[in-house]
């Protein structure tokens, strides 16, 4: 599976698009997190890796904007455990384990379509990073996030 995060700008944050991606390409979305208002939306997505260039291109002609998430890093020399990211994490990714150290789990993080923990961060320990090799076909509008 492959994460992209889709931006609607406003004027295409009313249309079905998702929902007409998946019934006339037959793709298997997974929505992990989705903002969305009447200004527009962000909708961060699991993509089957055989379909990532279809679903790209599906999106990219209704005018969604599709970029590959940062993921967090966590520099296990910096952090003090002091929790403070702890709270802010709105997914569950941040849990504190029986003897008082703060855990990851990158499965359940959304990367930088949150970021809070590393903006909270005292020590700086949480960086947003891209995987390696991973790119979005045809990412000549791609953006950094
Ligand atoms: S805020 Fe930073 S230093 Fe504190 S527990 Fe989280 S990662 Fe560690
Ligand atoms: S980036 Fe957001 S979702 Fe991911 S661990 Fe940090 S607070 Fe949680």
């Amino acid at each position: 599976m492959v994460r992209i995060l889709l931006r609607f700008p406003e004027k295409i944050v009313n249309q079905p698009i998702i929902a007409e991606t998946i019934l006339k390409y037959s793709i298997h979305l997974n929505i992990i997190a989705a903002y969305v208002d009447f200004h527009g939306g962000q909708v961060l997505v699991e993509v089957p890796s055989q379909d990532i260039e279809k679903a790209v291109s599906a999106f990219r002609e209704r005018g969604v904007i599709v970029t590959i998430p940062k993921l967090i890093e966590v520099d296990k020399e910096k952090c003090i455990h002091c929790g403070s990211c702890y709270s802010l994490c709105p997914t569950g990714a941040i849990t504190i384990s029986e003897d008082f150290s703060v855990v990851f789990d990158k499965e359940k993080c959304i990367g930088s379509s949150c970021g809070l923990c590393a903006d909270a961060c005292p020590m700086r320990a949480i960086i947003l990073t891209r995987e390696p090799n991973l790119m979005v076909p045809n990412s000549g509008n791609e953006k950094t996030l």
